[in-house]
């Protein structure tokens, strides 16, 4: 066993107080909480060759955050030095890097180090954990590995006969050269919308293949001048108050969401506006007009979007794609369409985030295996079957309408305290009651009635028995109150 450098077992029968899998904001803040808590003694483990997550991940062109750069930072790590008003890719994977030099977290992180399996030895109450790289103990596992880290890939018939180049947007070759191509993108999701404004203009011919349009609203973006940067700088309070007023302001959405429909209605309003604004053609206009209600799948936020599906470069197809060949693409629409490059914007696996990794609870129960309807946790955090075992950004704790970063901050709170009360008491196991597990969901489903998350569109947000396992259907900041304490009387506990 190579256990690292943060790895000291001394007289624990394990060698690791938390091994925690994946380094992006949830993994890094996991670290610094457990640091701050005076839990040194843990690991965080990275598959790729650097940290940083998402963030670091999807570098394709035009690649930015739709929340607010203010707001997508740690509350503890505040950064007055955003360049812009909604933060750029690089700015988002730079920040992250300083905040591993300032919290001291470099000793900590294993790269290239993938996790393989993970399974529970009943006996000791520890965690047998074997990566790609060696095999050690953990008293306690967190799983920050995100929901947005597994590209989906589909198939088309054919597909496997393409000669011309294909990648997903996470995939981005900053080396493949789009001058002068004939470039189809497939899908309209919030990457794609992203890209396709980067690449028109360069590409001889760009096909889009459009599933389903988005709802899309203009974003307010801008340069953030020096003198906004020195004052949220050097005037504290006003960096605090700034981004507390962005983060009522984005809270306020949820009311749109869920409680009030008929603001809705100002949505969809500015929405059309923003097609028929830049959108002259009538049928493109009807075509590219949702007929689902707003937030029902993630309202997308550009400007350039619709003035390049506007270009004379630039022919969106609707009706799906029949066949891919050696060097085409035939539309159902029975035209077949010359193509030199394939991009696929087409999301993720959120279902399957945890993709090959074996996780094995009590009784080798397998959370792939249990997750296979949907997988559902108790606060997002814990899951009956699976003791000392934790995951920040789990099932129900994903948002459509504010910051992640305060989601995460908060299930880590919880976390933390979670795993102190396990090492503080000397507990063997710490495992969510099925019946508190139960009726936490139940509870979580029966609040996404009413909302425009059950309106009847198709989402990444519903499994595939359309059941709501992604997103929390309240208020960030009862969140927050439901994970300020960590409440033991709801977990079966050995010692
Ligand atoms: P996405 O929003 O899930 O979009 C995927 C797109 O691909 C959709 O248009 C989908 O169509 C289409 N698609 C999927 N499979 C297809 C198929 N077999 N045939 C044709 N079309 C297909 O994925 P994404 O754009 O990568 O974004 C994923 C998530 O990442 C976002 O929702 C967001 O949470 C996050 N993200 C956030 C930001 C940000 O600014 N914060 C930026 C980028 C991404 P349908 O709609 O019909 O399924």
């Amino acid at each position: 066993m190579n256990a690292g450098s943060a790895m000291t077992k001394g007289t624990k029968p394990y060698d690791v107080d938390v091994a925690i899998f994946g380094s992006g904001f949830g993994g890094l803040c996991m670290g610094i909480k457990l640091k701050e808590a005076g839990i040194d003694n843990f690991v965080i483990l990275e598959k790729d060759e650097m940290y940083g997550g998402t963030w670091r991940v999807n570098h394709y062109p035009g690649a930015a955050c739709d929340v607010p750069s203010h707001l997508y930072s740690f509350s503890f790590a505040q950064n007055a030095k955003w360049t812009r008003k909604f933060p750029p890719q690089q700015e988002l994977w730079a920040y992250t890097q300083q905040v591993v030099r300032e919290f001291k977290l470099e000793p900590h992180i294993r790269l290239n180090t993938a996790l393989v399996s993970a399974d529970f030895d009943e006996q000791l109450g520890i965690w047998r954990v074997v990566t790609s790289k060696d095999s050690f103990t953990a008293k306690t596992v967190v799983a920050a590995t995100g929901s947005l880290s597994r590209p989906s890939i589909p198939t088309f018939p054919g597909m496997e006969s393409f000669a011309g180049k294909m990648f997903h947007s996470a995939y981005w070759e900053h080396d493949y050269n789009f001058k002068g191509k004939r470039v189809a993108v497939i899908g309209t999701g919030a990457s794609a919308i992203q890209f396709i404004p980067e690449i028109a203009p360069k590409v001889a011919h760009l096909d889009l293949y459009q599933r389903t349009p988005p709802w899309i609203m203009p974003r307010p973006d801008r340069k953030i001048t020096s003198v906004e940067q020195w004052l949220l700088q050097h005037v504290k309070p006003m960096q605090w108050l700034y981004r507390f007023l962005t983060y009522l302001r984005y809270e306020m959405r949820l009311v749109a969401f869920t409680k009030l429909p008929v603001l809705n209605r100002l949505v969809r309003k500015a929405a059309v506006n923003n097609i028929n604004q830049h959108i002259k053609d009538p049928v493109l206009r009807a075509r590219l007009t949702p007929d689902y209600t707003p937030g029902c799948k993630r309202i997308l936020l550009m400007n350039t979007y619709y003035p390049t599906l506007a270009r004379e470069n630039v022919k969106v197809v609707f009706d799906g794609i029949q066949e891919i060949r050696s060097n085409s693409i035939v539309g159902k629409d029975g035209v077949e369409r010359p193509v030199d490059a394939i991009i696929l914007g087409t999301g993720f696996d959120v279902q399957h985030a945890l993709g090959e990794v074996e996780i094995h609870g009590r009784d080798g129960k397998n959370l792939r295996e249990v997750g296979k309807d949907g997988l559902e946790a108790y606060k997002g955090c814990t899951v009956t079957g699976f003791p000392n075992f934790f995951m920040v950004t789990g099932p129900n704790t994903g948002l459509g309408h504010n910051s992640m970063i305060y989601m995460i901050e908060s299930g880590v709170n919880y976390i933390v305290k979670g795993i102190k009360t396990i090492l503080d008491e000397k507990l063997t196991s710490v495992d969510v009651k099925p019946g508190v597990q139960r009726q936490y969901n139940s509870d979580i489903q029966s609040r996404f009635s009413g909302t425009v998350w059950t309106s009847g569109c198709k989402s990444w947000y519903l499994t595939s028995t359309g059941k709501n396992n992604t997103l929390w259907p309240g208020f960030t900041w009862e969140y927050r109150h439901l994970t300020k304490r960590f409440d033991l009387a709801s977990y079966d506990v050995a010692s």
